[in-house]
């Protein structure tokens, strides 16, 4: 089954019960990683140089876990406000989230800790995305800051390294890179 890509698709937390149950659900992604995040500004500059404030960020999250059901799950953050990414080089032992909504202002405030990288946001949904493991970017193309080697077309959507001569069929990729000469 394709991922869909419509917000029905994710489930909102709205209460700190259904945060804890969910964080249950994943063991507090427990042998995960952080996989990818995409960040995006409401606010922008015009084609005229002015600037349109607004300034909002919402972010999806790919986290990859080594077990099953589900082995991958996305975050989609609304309006976040603030992050702190200092062990970004480390597995997840353990994650966990709050929510905390004041009785002025009905907006929550979210915290998701991964195990000492911390999001903070005003909306918080996931879905399961299990399909979404191994080494391919989901978010959109691949970040490549070396060259790597000439990849040659072939037929029916494969593709062959020029180096190691490894063929594969790249999951909607403008940028092609060898799966297996990792530099
Ligand atoms: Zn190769």
């Amino acid at each position: 089954m394709a991922i869909q890509d419509s917000v029905e698709s994710y489930i909102e937390i709205k209460t700190q019960e259904e945060m804890d149950c969910f964080f249950d659900s994943v063991n507090g992604f427990h042998d995960g990683l952080i996989k990818e995040f995409h960040l995006i500004n409401d606010a922008y500059i015009d084609k005229h140089l002015s600037m349109v404030c607004g300034f909002k960020y919402n972010m999806r999250i790919l986290i990859q876990r080594q077990w099953e059901k589900p082995s991958a799950v996305e975050l989609l953050l609304g309006d976040v406000v603030e992050m702190n990414l200092p062990k970004l080089n480390y597995e997840i032992y353990n994650s966990f989230g709050t929510l905390h909504i004041s009785k002025a202002n009905e907006t929550p405030e979210i915290t998701i800790n991964l195990d000492g990288n911390v999001f903070v946001c005003r909306k918080m949904l996931y879905r399961e995305v299990s399909e979404w493991m191994g080494r391919e970017s989901r978010f959109g193309d691949e970040i490549i800051v070396n060259n790597s080697f000439p990849v040659e077309k072939l037929e029916d959507g494969w593709v062959l390294c020029s180096n190691c001569f490894e063929a594969w069929q790249p999951i909607n990729r403008k940028v092609l890179k060898c799966p297996k000469c990792f530099f």
